[in-house]
């Protein structure tokens, strides 16, 4: 007989515990089990601070999962879409092309992503913890920063490299500051510049308390601890945006740090969003024996899902634990299936929490009994030793952690950045992104928001708007052409030409924006052409009025004289790009066809009672460089045209001479 095959989608506690199971219990010629994980790992999460603090090696926590699960095909490819009408899955194959798979049964465990979103700036200015690279990061990171504050002589910006700030003080956010304090308190013996009183550590928590799911007596050893070894508590504070500079709190402070690591903020995976099945919350909502609502062969297990544990008919929280035991039991339920047998609800005790507070201190909660300080750590270590997927990787962690005890942790950082060619920033207002003076290094491009271009007074230290910009625009421009030109002359003007061509700061100059507010459309009308169209012109003849037009622009009328459109030769040659495609049949004589099949009606247009601001700005907008001007908007009888250039030469003649220099964020 065909063995069944199972399709599981994630490689994380779940996956890996579902796959483990069915694997042991039924025969490879029964069931072929195929598991989809985008990495070849397994990341073994609460090992996660420990690799960000030095003080374990990268490998230990990640298990690679060929290796843990024997007679189970492992693959990289990233799933696509699932879908549960036809039982088949989608994936990309590595070469930008679908492949589809058809299964018998597919196991949902793609976890939850982190989410920098929910806080302005943190996705840009922000390390968030959720994957092994988040962690190899952060630990280059606060390398580097310790090399950069011995390197500088500004005693300020010392202070900012060896500020860190956590945000969350929940398991992960205390394990990760309890980490980095060790690492950089315990190695400023090696460095001269600094000593451990300038290291800060700050720890910005919304609640009253730290580590809100253990008991409040843990929770007060775990925060008096973590504050004698030196780390700042900044309890009922939110944490409202982040910048370059560092992160701003809801009361107005200004955190300055060059290091910010946000441990809230999930996200629901998107293959899971995709899915059209009940969900609680972005979780799927599944039956108590962990298959989807409506579902007969498409299971949901671990973070990803919503399953209500028939132990305490609560919802299973979203941890490693459970997860583990999520993926056993819904393997056993799948056995019992196959087998004609009835499933089993998912039914767990949970066995308790524990937590590293760093400096060989932890918190553990086991079996009801409350545990703190070296002992927990030492029960912490053993229990997640034990948790470790094979022995290999038990001694590996063991013989580390020794190391670690014994030694100290390693200060050494493989430069592994790759050139940085393009990244987003967040501003507060107020920010100077750009000095005077400075040469420019960013080419900058306004997503949202606006920049005040100002300039400094040189007998005063007065600064005067002189420019604001808004999104779209851009600003740095001689940076762009010192990356991408450098001295190859050819390019360098083809970009020059490219970036002033493209740029429209002037609109939004204050002097201009009022000038323009104050100017009637009527100073600057050019006469409306000798010819007229209407939507009755052939084609032929709207080729020869174009020919004998002074200026290219043309203007269509409709049976009461009201515009109806206009004409260029940009209009002329898409009509005959589009035609051409048609078949000769279809599209019968060209010559003869009327304007009024061949145009798009034309809605843009300005009216004699707008002003000179609204014509440019319409012009701007939509990348037009004249438009037609009617009597009024009641009245759409054409009047004359509006050209650009004759409104932005007038502009040039009146603005003040000066050149915008400083760039600040206006809002
Ligand atoms: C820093 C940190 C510390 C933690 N500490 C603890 C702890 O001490 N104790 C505890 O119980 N829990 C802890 N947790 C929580 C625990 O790690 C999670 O609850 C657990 O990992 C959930 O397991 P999972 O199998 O559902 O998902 P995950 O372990 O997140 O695995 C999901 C996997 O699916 C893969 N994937 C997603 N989408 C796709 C796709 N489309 N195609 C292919 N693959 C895909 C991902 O790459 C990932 O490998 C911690 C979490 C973090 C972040």
């Amino acid at each position: 007989m065909k063995p069944i095959r199972v399709v599981v989608i994630g490689g994380g506690f779940a996956a890996v515990q579902f796959a483990k199971t069915l694997r042991s219990k039924v025969r490879g010629s029964e069931c072929e089990i195929l598991l989809f994980n985008r990495e070849n790992h397994m990341v073994f999460h609460p090992l996660l601070a420990d690799v960000a603090g030095a003080s374990i090696n990268v490998d230990a926590a990640a298990a690679p999962l060929r290796q843990m699960l024997p007679g189970v095909g492992c693959r990289t490819e990233r799933v696509q879409r699932i879908d549960l009408h036809s039982s088949e899955i989608e994936f990309d194959d590595g070469q930008g092309a679908l492949t589809r798979l058809h299964y018998d049964h597919v196991v949902i465990a793609c976890g939850a992503e982190s989410n920098l979103g929910i806080i302005p700036g943190m996705s840009e200015h922000a390390f968030a913890f959720k994957v092994m690279s988040d962690a190899i990061n952060l630990r280059q990171q606060v390398v580097r920063q310790m090399e950069s504050a011995e390197a500088t002589t500004d005693p300020d910006l010392r202070r900012w490299h060896l500020s860190f700030t956590i945000v969350g003080a929940g398991f992960s956010g205390v394990e990760v500051a309890g980490e980095i304090n060790e690492l950089v308190s315990s190695s400023t013996r090696f460095y001269r510049n600094f000593r451990k009183e300038d290291v800060v550590v700050s720890l910005v928590h919304s609640q009253d308390q730290i580590l809100p799911e253990v008991a409040p007596k843990l929770r007060e050893f775990a925060r008096k601890k973590m504050e004698k070894a030196g780390i700042t508590m900044l309890l009922n504070t939110r944490a409202v945006a982040a910048t370059h500079e560092g992160v701003e709190l809801n009361d107005g402070r200004m955190l300055k740090g060059a290091t910010i690591v946000c441990t809230i903020g999930t996200a629901i995976s998107p293959i899971v969003q995709s899915l059209d099945v009940p969900k609680e919350r972005g979780r799927i909502r599944t039956t108590p024996d962990m298959r989807i609502e409506g579902q007969t062969n498409a299971w949901a297990i671990g973070d990803c899902a919503y399953i209500i544990n028939a132990f305490d008919n609560k919802p299973a929280a979203p941890t490693g634990q459970f997860a583990e035991r999520e993926g056993r039991q819904a393997a056993l339920n799948l056995i019992r299936i196959v087998h004609g047998e009835t499933t089993k609800p998912f039914h767990f005790k949970a066995l308790g929490q524990l937590c590293s507070i760093g400096g060989y201190e932890a918190v553990a909660e086991m079996l009801g009994v409350h545990v703190s300080g070296f002992l927990a750590w030492l029960m912490w270590r053993g229990v997640y030793l034990f948790k470790l997927p094979s022995w290999s990787r038990r001694l590996k962690v063991a013989l580390d952690w020794s190391w670690d005890v014994l030694f100290p942790r390693d200060l050494s950082f493989l430069n592994t950045d790759t050139t940085q060619q393009l990244t987003r920033a967040y501003y507060r207002p107020g920010d100077f992104i750009h000095r005077q003076g400075e040469p420019a290094r960013v080419f900058s491009v306004i997503e949202e928001g606006q920049v005040e271009v100002l300039q400094q007074d040189p007998g005063t230290s007065d600064t005067k708007v002189v420019a604001v910009l808004g999104q779209g625009d851009f600003f740095g421009e001689g940076a762009l052409l010192g990356k991408i030109a450098g001295s190859f002359t050819p390019l360098r003007e083809l970009l020059v030409k490219a970036v002033t061509r493209g740029s429209d700061f002037w609109r939004r100059l204050p002097v201009s924006k009022s000038m323009l507010e104050g100017e009637s459309i009527a100073s600057f009308l050019d006469p409306l052409p000798p010819q007229l169209l209407t939507k009755e012109t052939t084609f032929a003849d709207a080729i020869n009025a174009l020919n004998e037009s002074a200026t290219g622009n043309l203007l269509v009328l409709d049976e009461k004289q009201r515009l109806w459109g206009t004409l260029d030769r940009g209009d002329l040659y898409q009509i005959i790009a589009r035609i051409t495609v048609t078949s000769a049949e279809t599209r019968g004589d060209i010559s003869r066809l009327k304007l009024g099949d061949l145009l798009i009606p034309n809605s843009i247009y300005v009216a004699l009672e707008d002003s000179a601001l609204v014509a440019s700005a319409t012009m701007l907008d939509h990348g037009i460089s004249w438009l037609p001007v009617v009597k009024s908007k009641d009245d759409p009888r054409p009047v004359g045209l509006l050209r650009g250039e004759k409104i932005s030469k007038r502009m040039l003649e009146r603005i003040a001479q000066g050149q915008p220099t400083q760039a600040r964020a206006a809002s």
